[in-house]
């Protein structure tokens, strides 16, 4: 199929929300010259790794597995070094160990990562002291930099999305597949975490669990080829179209289109406006997909986004991640969840406990409490439990650094601890410690189930 034909795919004329204002317009040359380039450039995904992923998706939905997605509120282009991305990794790679045993269930690890450089805003620009510029829209479309130049709209950037996305990706595989995520590793680590003084025992006590586990099946002589390698997948929120269309290709086997530029791409709750154009690209692409949902969703939203993502049904197509709040989540939820029961629907539930519950300090941080998270966490399992559905996963915005950016946990970071470390681009996300104690205590959940 020719990129023209590809192109016509889409629902032309359609309203695309949260969309920067390139220099030469939608239409320009700048833009224009960038698409060109991604058009020709190779997949960063497999379609036949979407399809795993989006049956693994199927048996989650099901209650058979459980998700758990985490990475940068915004990735950048200066964070993307061996070191922050190897610390992502292993603390999610450490979230799934604890996740999956105490579970007993498969546990599908996906990265905010290798893809997630864009950012909607809730305004166009920024003003400070006195001076008004475009607001940082993430690394796939200007700087952070509060300079004029640094914020103006540049497509060539999207050309650097993907060649960072691909480094990412490469190092991902090499310390999925390499050895570095043996699950007896993994558990060294967690016994680390597990024994700090400051957690008392309840964690370590959970983790010695885990560890007389593996060892009874050491000495069994169990030595499977599972321990050693992990599939891991990529996700981002769909937000430039451009990038993405430019990333969309017919896939050879199936003769049809999927988004190549990670395995699973979300619709964001600024832009999943049923008759715009973000639900309209996700609605033709094959991959799996998301879209997030907060506390203004009605049951019937819920079901004329189903009747429009996923009309045939299909297992492992839909995941919905509710941001509700963890004020708001006990009753908002249960209506929506009900009534996409009662249709029939197959779709996969995950719990953003992030975006409901931010807010800015005195001191002009935008943070989370680590109460509230957990808060929602709760609330959460808790109208699954109710209604006998399946708390099908959890939506992180985490790093594997010591940051402070959210207040709360073990570490009891105070809003004065915030300056410290407060390195995030966009939103605040857990450090290293705070997403572990985030897993050990969803653990304990999915155990008392
Ligand atoms: C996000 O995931 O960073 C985000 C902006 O979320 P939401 O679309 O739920 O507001
Ligand atoms: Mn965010």
């Amino acid at each position: 199929m020719t990129s023209s034909k590809l192109d016509s795919i889409f629902t032309p004329g359609l309203v695309a929300a949260q969309q920067p204002q390139w220099p030469g317009g939608p239409e320009g040359e700048p833009i224009r010259s960038a698409v060109d380039v991604l058009k020709k450039l190779p997949p960063l995904v497999f379609a036949g790794e979407c399809d795993n992923l989006k049956a693994r998706i199927a048996e989650a939905a099901e209650g058979r597995a459980f998700w758990l997605q985490g990475g940068d509120c915004a990735e950048t282009f200066v964070a993307a070094t061996a070191d922050s991305i190897r610390n992502r990794i292993k603390t999610i790679l450490q979230m799934a160990a604890v996740l999956q045993y105490f579970a007993s269930m498969p546990v599908i690890k996906v990265g905010r990562m290798a893809g997630q450089f864009a950012k909607p805003r809730s305004n166009n620009d920024e003003t400070r002291d006195g001076v008004t510029l475009p607001a940082y829209r993430g690394d796939a479309v200007n700087d952070l930099a509060f300079t004029l130049e640094a914020r103006t709209p540049n497509p060539q950037r999207l050309v650097q999305v993907y060649n960072t996305s691909a480094a990412t990706l490469n190092l991902v595989r090499a310390f999925t597949t390499g050895g570095f995520a043996d699950l007896r590793q993994v558990h060294e680590w967690n016994k680390g975490f597990a024994s700090d003084p400051r957690f008392g025992a309840r964690y370590e006590q959970l983790a010695n669990e885990i560890g007389r586990a593996l060892e009874f099946m050491v000495s069994a002589g169990v030595d499977p080829e599972a321990f050693k390698t992990v599939d891991f997948y990529s996700s981002h929120e769909a937000l430039i179209l451009e990038y993405e269309k430019a990333l969309t290709r017919i896939d050879s086997r199936t003769g049809l289109p999927y988004d190549v530029s990670g395995h699973f791409v979300w619709v964001g709750e600024r832009t999943r406006q049923l008759d715009g154009a973000h639900i309209d690209f996700a609605s033709k692409i094959q991959n799996p997909i998301g879209v997030k949902i907060g506390p203004k969703t009605t049951p019937e939203d819920a079901l004329a986004m189903i009747a429009k993502l996923n009309p045939a049904n299909e297992p492992g197509r839909l995941t919905f991640i509710t941001r509700m709040g963890a004020g708001q989540i006990r009753e908002k939820l249960p209506s929506i969840v009900d009534a996409v029961t009662k249709s029939g629907a197959k779709v996969l539930w995950v719990c953003d406990p992030m975006h409901g519950n931010t807010y800015e300090t005195s001191t002009g941080y935008k943070t989370r409490k680590f109460d509230d998270v957990m808060d929602e966490v709760r609330g959460f399992f808790a109208v699954h439990k109710a209604l006998g559905t399946h708390p099908g996963g959890v939506h992180i915005e985490l790093t594997g650094d010591d940051v402070t950016e959210c207040v709360g946990g073990g570490e009891q970071i105070s809003e004065a601890d915030l300056a410290g470390r407060y390195e995030t681009a966009c939103d605040p996300r857990l450090n290293h410690t705070q997403s572990l104690e985030l897993a050990f205590l969803v653990a304990e959940m999915l155990r008392d189930r």
